[in-house]
């Protein structure tokens, strides 16, 4: 059994759902969700909602805890791979990492295509 996350949403328990009312009758409270999976922010939040509750109360804070942007970025031939996928004539999926500057097409393998730390991109 894998176990349970709990929202991270900092309003989650103010919303007044059934799934959110729990406890003991006549004692029930709103509570955090908690689930064994969540399809928002990386899995960390039960609704668009709720990490939009996140950010406008701790998004400041995080960015320049890691680092706010201060100058411009600029695409170049160094930082436009973009990982993507086709299908060859056969029918299987083909990963390829495509600049988005120069056209170059260069074959990963599924492994690289999945790996978030697998990057062409030199800056
Ligand atoms: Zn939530």
């Amino acid at each position: 059994m894998s176990e349970l996350k709990l929202c991270q949403g900092t309003k989650c328990h103010t919303y007044h759902t059934q799934d959110r009312l729990k406890g003991q009758q006549g004692n029930k409270t709103y509570q955090t969700r908690r689930r064994s999976s969540f399809y928002y922010g990386n899995g960390n939040f039960c609704s668009l909602n709720c990490q939009n509750d996140w950010f406008n109360d701790l998004g400041d804070r995080a960015i320049n805890h890691f680092g706010r942007l201060t100058e411009i970025k600029h695409l170049t031939e160094d930082n436009a791979w973009q990982k993507t996928h086709d299908w060859n004539s056969n029918d299987e999926t083909v990963y390829v990492y495509v600049n988005q500057i120069t056209n170059e097409r260069r074959t990963i393998t599924e492994q690289q295509y999945d790996d978030r730390n697998y990057t062409l991109n030199t800056t």
